[in-house]
């Protein structure tokens, strides 16, 4: 099991919203129209596409509606991991240890004036 600290190195070099998709899940946003699939000719895709992190997604349907297979995703640049770019790691980390960095990296221990949801509903309100 890799050491926390090591598992942390991946903030050094790792791109923030990259952590915070691994972490929390893509904000996909569902794009217009269809695309073939490169195999089946009764299968089409709906594109999706995140804003935060430009992970494309693709989910394939028969005309029915029923879900043909897994989905297909065409990765943005550094986002998949390789343990031979990260040479202090010896596995990659679990989803439990993605929100670990990412709430870290949002300042979970350092950040003095985090409000509460009582006073953030209270602002809200009064705006
Ligand atoms: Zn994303």
């Amino acid at each position: 099991m890799a050491a926390i600290a090591t598992i942390e190195s991946i903030l050094r070099k790792y791109p923030r919203e990259y952590v915070e998709c691994r972490a929390f899940g893509h904000n996909w946003e569902n794009l217009s129209g269809l695309v073939k699939h490169d195999y089946f000719s009764t299968v089409r895709g709906k594109k999706s596409y995140c804003e935060s992190c430009e992970m494309v997604r693709y989910r394939w349907y028969l005309s029915t509606g029923k879900r043909f297979g897994p989905n297909s995703y065409d990765a943005p640049e550094g986002y998949s991991l390789h343990l031979d770019d990260y040479k202090d790691l010896d596995r990659l980390p679990t989803l439990e240890e993605w929100r670990g960095l990412a709430l870290k990296r949002a300042g979970f221990r350092t950040s003095p004036n985090v409000e509460t949801l009582s006073q953030k509903t209270r602002v809200r309100k009064s705006a």
